[in-house]
């Protein structure tokens, strides 16, 4: 029996591979390796794709977060609120700065921070909201932009696992006051190695981001302010040009395996499925379940050669490195039962209907 893996970068590859292998050899031809005219190609690109003014492309998804936040001047004594069910870099960007990250806990039908829970974390300290438009799925973006204007609050928007996702007709990233992308790549538009954005309609902000990235210089050798080297590399810049041609196909493809999903799990009981926000446009990153003796099945599928990975087993506030924070079991109570029961199942623009049917026939066998 063929193994059938989480996500096979491999598969895509392949489909691909000519257009990509020739981008790849017109960057080593050029000679210009950091920066250059293939890194603003592929920002012009993206801030056209994601219908933004300035696309500013950086190093990593972490580190696109890292320099959202100076931009915006958070730093110590300041508080950003940000979902305790997401990735550690998204509060790992915040911790950098020096800015104390505050958690909120979950809708249990989303997986993304619960917009209500939002007022109750505002503190006189309060700068920034992160939404994670987790899984591929948008936040109620309506939600979080009211609380924050009537608040004075910025809004970074966290998209790693969501580029080509839309709220409202409006494309992640383009509806915060900035966008943070990542191009690691098992990400919806993947690099072959680290990559990452920041989007926004604000000029000063994009110029300050631009800055920061380079040494906190503008001008060769004169350095304003303490920045960091966060640059893409040309290559990566020009195979994510040619990727992101096909991003909407691929993220179409992601859409059509999650009905199939759906419509293929929706008889089994003892399970609970992804649901889709009425006003967003998901675009599956994961196909996350829920199943209350998760640890148990996922080890019965991996004996029988499915895959499944657990995003994320231990919430961001009760991580040992957030120790100091004192938050306590059972504080959040939502993301905890998450942690506890999710489970992704393998999903891939490339995944084939007859691996779909073998993922979900073992799956019944796990849970009969
Ligand atoms: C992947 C990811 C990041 C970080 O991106 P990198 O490019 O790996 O640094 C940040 N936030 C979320 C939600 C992510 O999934």
């Amino acid at each position: 029996m063929k193994k059938i893996p989480p996500v096979d970068l491999a598969r895509q590859y392949s489909l691909i591979s000519e257009e990509t292998e020739n981008a790849v050899l017109k960057v080593l031809n050029s000679g210009y390796y950091v920066g250059g005219a293939a890194v603003i190609d592929f920002e012009q690109d993206f801030a056209k794709y994601t219908q933004v003014k300035h696309c500013i492309a950086c190093n990593s998804g972490t580190d696109a977060l890292y320099l959202a936040l100076r931009a915006l001047n958070i730093g110590a004594g300041d508080e950003v609120i940000t979902s305790t069910f997401t990735f550690i870099a998204t509060a790992e960007a915040v911790s950098m700065t020096g800015a104390k990250p505050v958690f909120i806990d979950i809708d249990c039908n989303t997986f993304n921070l619960d917009p209500t829970q939002i007022e109750k974390a505002i503190t006189p300290r309060t700068k920034a909201i992160i939404p994670v438009h987790l899984f591929g799925q948008p936040v109620n973006m309506s939600q979080v932009m009211e609380i924050a204007t009537a608040n004075g609050l910025y809004v970074i928007e966290d998209c790693a696992q969501a580029t080509g996702a839309e709220w409202n007709g409006q494309k992640v990233g383009s509806i915060g006051h900035i966008g943070c992308f990542s191009f690691f790549p098992t990400k919806n538009l993947g690099a072959c190695g680290d990559g990452g954005a920041v989007t926004t309609n604000d000029s000063a902000i994009a110029l300050s981001v631009k800055m920061l990235r380079e040494h906190g210089s503008s001008v060769r050798y004169r350095h304003d302010v303490m920045g960091i080297n966060s640059r893409l590399d040309a290559l990566q810049a020009a195979i994510l040009q040619v990727k992101l041609r096909y991003l909407d196909q691929w993220n179409q493809q992601r859409g059509k395996i999650a009905k199939r999903y759906q419509e293929l799990l929706s008889p089994l009981s003892n399970l609970k499925l992804p649901q889709a926000l009425a006003g967003g446009q998901h675009v599956w990153n994961q196909y996350t379940i829920m199943i209350s003796n998760r640890d148990q099945v996922r080890e019965k599928l991996q004996e029988m050669g499915v895959i499944s990975m657990v995003y994320y087993p231990l919430p961001l506030h009760l991580q040992p490195v957030y120790q100091d924070l004192g938050y306590t079991v059972g504080q959040l109570p939502y993301s905890e039962q998450a942690s506890h029961e999710v489970l992704s199942l393998p999903m891939f623009p490339d995944l084939t209907i007859e691996e779909q049917q073998q993922v979900v026939y073992y799956l019944k066998d796990c849970l009969s």
